[in-house]
């Protein structure tokens, strides 16, 4: 069976890498990678196939820098082609970003049966892209494959039910568990940066609604300057770029260092003693490695996070904001296990292979 994995961003490649592998083990598929070439920084790209064994993309579509209209568009042509030369008895997408809808949209219109991994999920923020690009793929995709119950309740409420609808778990537990090991044994990180474990906070920030909006960028980079610890920041290349154009001041306590790739941020996440971020996977690493988190938004997809005490939500430019870093918030409850048991990659490999369309 040929599947067309279509992938772009930086979350993607690591939860296609999970999957990936588990396509190779099953050993009835014939995986052809599409790169739609959203994200092209070797950090932000490269590293990833290097370390995590991600099969080299059959095609690179070289489709970034632009409008989300303008990427979304060459993309649904670019990714046409590619369908009407391969031929695949499935088109795979992941996620939420712009490669996510341009995959859906070209499968759907060519009848190539669609499955959506990490479908269900919604911040019921309109105004987010990757709201938009969610919800459509969710209601063109065959099979919807979700992550936790949360995203069956989601789908439920908008008419989506029945066998199309499966929890299989959150991949990136899968990919959190895989790799763990080997980040222990091949990261330097912490001796390179000269960081002890505990002594810091790591922050990511990268999402539109932070990076776009001058007032809450610098509210988080003010709140920074009063946390209680040194606060390292590997930096999404959007940021740093919005932060020089703003002329944003970047506080002495606050370290920016290049993306790194995920064997290294494993690392840094393990040994943070808290997590602050805008990032939808990063919120769920902090709990897969018991670290508590805020996350730097109003809402929250992964709701059930903050219910286990494991993530505080704190919006930036409210008044109580500067204040979200001066201590280390308590960890959470263990007594759950909203993602599944860690092979949900398996699960949707065996749902592909026997699902009747
Ligand atoms: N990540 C990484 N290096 C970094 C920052 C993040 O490898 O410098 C990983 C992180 O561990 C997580 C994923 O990238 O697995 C999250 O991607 P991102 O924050 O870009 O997107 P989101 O999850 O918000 O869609």
């Amino acid at each position: 069976m040929k599947v067309l994995t279509i992938i772009g961003a930086r979350p993607q490649f690591i939860k296609a890498a999970a999957v990936s592998r588990a396509f190779r083990k099953h050993g009835s598929f014939s995986e052809v990678i599409v790169h739609t070439g959203q994200h092209f920084d070797a950090n932000m790209s490269d590293i990833f196939f290097d370390e995590l064994e991600i099969p080299h993309p059959h095609y690179n579509l070289g489709i970034g820098g632009g409008t989300h209209g303008e990427n979304t568009g060459r993309m649904i042509e670019a990714i046409e082609k590619v369908m009407l030369e391969e031929k695949p008895d499935w088109t795979l997408v992941y996620g939420d970003t712009d490669s996510t809808l341009a995959g859906a949209i070209a499968a759907v219109k060519l009848h190539i049966p669609l499955v959506h991994v990490e479908a269900g999920l919604r911040s019921f923020n309109n105004r987010m892209p990757e709201e938009t690009n969610r919800k459509l793929t969710d209601h063109v995709s065959t099979l919807l494959l979700v992550p936790n119950l949360v995203a069956v309740a989601n789908l439920e409420a908008e008419g989506i039910t029945g066998p199309r609808v499966i929890n299989v778990g959150d991949v990136m537990y899968d990919a959190a568990l895989i790799f763990s090991a080997k980040a222990e044994r091949d990261s330097r990180i912490l001796e390179s940066l000269g960081v002890a474990p505990k002594r810091y906070i790591l922050a990511t920030v990268h999402r539109q609604e932070n990076t776009d909006h001058p007032a809450r960028l610098s509210s988080i980079l003010q709140a920074f300057a009063k946390a209680c610890q040194p606060v390292l920041l590997p930096l999404h290349p959007r940021t740093r770029q919005r932060i020089a154009k703003q002329g944003l001041e970047v506080p002495a306590n606050v370290r920016i260092i290049d993306p790194v790739g995920y064997l290294d941020m494993v690392m840094l996440e393990k040994n943070a003693s808290l997590i602050a971020t805008d990032s939808g996977g990063v919120q769920k690493e902090a709990y897969f490695h018991h670290v508590p988190c805020v996350t730097l938004r109003d809402e929250t997809e992964w709701t059930e996070l903050v219910e286990l005490g494991w993530n505080r939500l704190a919006s930036p430019g409210a008044e109580n904001f500067l204040s979200a870093f001066t201590v280390i918030p308590p960890a959470g409850r263990l007594d759950a296990q909203p993602y599944g048991n860690g092979n949900a990659a398996e699960q949707i490999v065996d749902v592909i292979a026997s699902f009747h369309h």
